[in-house]
């Protein structure tokens, strides 16, 4: 009889659907839980959050450059702080931005070129709810803990963080770390701290493109593990961030190159070679 990993149910039919430990549109098809391990009601639940990670997570930006398409094969979005980036079905990305809103903080270097113009552009991007980085990472982690471990990720000393995961709490904040790293691969761990005192300590580690995550899967509030952890290891030569609380953190604008030719529409002209299909205001 199936067991739901997060609340425990055992109703058979509620376990109708596999379910992503990372979601398809940040580019993971190999890491998935296959029928009767989490119930409909929690992978329902489990979207939302797992929609917000995709848009807002801190390299979220990468997807939209690196072009993966969402779930329904649609192509990637990205918010910003007052409008949105959008990729065609060509592959060009197009974006969408007030006027009125958010203006102050856009930057534009403009370059002149003999047939075009060529801008870039720094656009802000909207900050990031740690709490929700916090609570997706604390589910992918017991997650990667029951596809890697199997029954063990039922122990009682995962539940804080499988509760947390699943209903959340006002006043509790899991602590987790990150680092930017450059690989592209999905690729998701656990690891294991042993002290003498205290026993093992399990953290879930996600490398997903160009970011790695740590978040502990036991002993949620023993910062003093966690600062050991950041001041050892090291990924790619960066040193680990630590977010040790409920706040929102700045994510570094996106920046990118437009191209903006001159004679919008334009047939190519077989003498200059000037290239097909340009558009204004595509990348
Ligand atoms: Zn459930």
């Amino acid at each position: 009889m199936p067991t739901c990993l997060f609340c425990k149910t055992n109703n058979e039919e509620q376990f109708s659907k596999e379910e992503h430990i990372v979601p398809e549109s940040l580019g993971n098809t190999a890491y998935v839980l296959p029928k009767g391990i989490v119930c409909d009601k929690c992978n329902a639940y489990f979207s939302k959050l797992e929609n917000y990670f995709c848009h807002n997570h801190l390299a979220s930006a990468h997807k939209l450059i690196s072009r993966h398409k969402t779930k329904k094969g649609k192509p990637p979005f990205l918010p910003l702080q007052a409008g949105e980036m959008r990729q065609d079905k060509t592959g060009k990305i197009n974006f969408k931005q007030s006027l009125i809103q958010g203006m102050e903080h856009e930057q534009f270097t403009i370059t002149f070129f003999e047939e075009d113009v060529a801008i870039r552009m720094v656009w802000p991007l909207p900050d990031t709810d740690s709490k929700k980085i916090s609570r997706f990472l604390a589910k992918a982690g017991i997650e990667t803990l029951s596809l890697k471990m199997n029954a063990f990720a039922f122990e009682k000393k995962f539940d804080f963080v499988r509760n947390y995961a699943r209903f959340g709490s006002k006043k509790v904040f899991i602590p987790f770390l990150w680092s930017n790293q450059p690989r592209e691969s999905i690729d998701l761990f656990i690891g294991t701290f042993e002290s003498r005192n205290k026993g093992k300590f399990f953290f879930g580690t996600l490398f997903l493109p160009h970011i790695v995550y740590l978040i502990p899967l036991n002993r949620a509030h023993d910062v003093y593990m966690l600062n050991i952890i950041r001041d050892s290891l090291k990924f790619a030569g960066n040193s680990l961030n630590l977010c040790a609380d409920e706040c929102f953190i700045k994510r570094e604008p996106i920046e990118l190159m437009a191209h903006f030719s001159k004679d919008v529409g334009r047939e190519q002209n077989k003498k200059n070679g000037a290239p097909k299909n340009k558009r204004a205001g595509t990348f």
